[in-house]
């Protein structure tokens, strides 16, 4: 009796454990199969599709990474620490991992592949686009913005016949409103870094992604992104990315 007592409380323990740790997960339906989506924190998503693991801008404090799988493919956006993480990305390489990032990164991390806006590149049948990611009005001094055209990349991941773009540190650029057929989006919202809420509705209304995900949003209110884009067909989608 006492020992099933025990069991009991350790099982209900690990239980608790496990949902204080692992990061919630969407799947996603495409013409391959499923992609479970991942979302570890802030700027860092994992992609699971058919055993084929995606790490996008891996930083190991804002999730449990000793629960994630090692790396098939990664994407990193740009240099800043919030989505470079060289150490994690160590301990994330397999023999065969493959690595996708901007020029700045890529200085941290040797092996990898630089890739730039405009670039297509198959992985397993995925196909990854760059797009580029920088700001327009804010800026960290005048004339320095804080990601400087020519700097940061955004990816377009398609999978099956599913099109995920995860925007990187950007603001509402032509590039971005010039879009088409993006089935998920990840759209960066916190000032004075990426965008306000009107910037992300002013970005979403011009694409029309089906689903709109606000991640990399800190303190901002996402309830605003929820009523500016009330009454479109844009699903807005809040999950724990702050
Ligand atoms: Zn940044
Ligand atoms: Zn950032």
């Amino acid at each position: 009796m006492k020992t099933t007592l025990i069991t009991l409380i350790l099982t209900a323990m690990t239980a608790y454990a496990f949902s204080q740790n692992m990061p919630e997960v969407d799947k996603l339906s495409t013409s391959a199969g499923d992609v479970e989506m991942y979302f570890i924190g802030h700027g860092s998503l994992m992609f699971k599709f058919n055993n084929f693991v995606i790490h996008v801008d891996p930083v190991k404090s804002y999730g449990n990474y000793d629960l994630m799988p090692k790396a098939d493919l990664i994407l990193v956006t740009h240099e800043h620490y919030d989505h470079l993480d060289p150490d994690l990305i160590k301990t994330l390489r397999k023999e065969r991992t493959i690595m996708f990032c901007n020029a700045a990164s890529a200085s941290k991390v040797p092996w990898a592949q630089v890739v730039k806006p405009g670039d297509k590149k198959n992985v397993n049948n995925i196909t990854v686009e760059v797009i580029p990611a920088y700001n327009i009005i804010n800026e960290r001094a005048k004339g320095q913005p804080f990601h400087p055209k020519g700097v940061g990349n955004g990816y377009i991941i398609t999978i099956g016949d599913k099109r995920i773009y995860v925007a990187g540190d950007t603001e509402n650029t032509p590039e971005m409103k010039a879009l088409k057929n993006i089935d998920v989006a990840f759209l960066p919202m916190n000032l004075p870094y990426t965008m306000a809420p009107a910037m992300v509705a002013d970005a979403a209304k011009a694409f029309r992604p089906k689903i709109l995900y606000p991640y990399h949003y800190g303190d901002t209110n996402t309830e605003e992104l929820v009523k500016l884009l009330m009454g479109t067909n844009i699903e807005v989608r809040i999950r724990k990315l702050k």
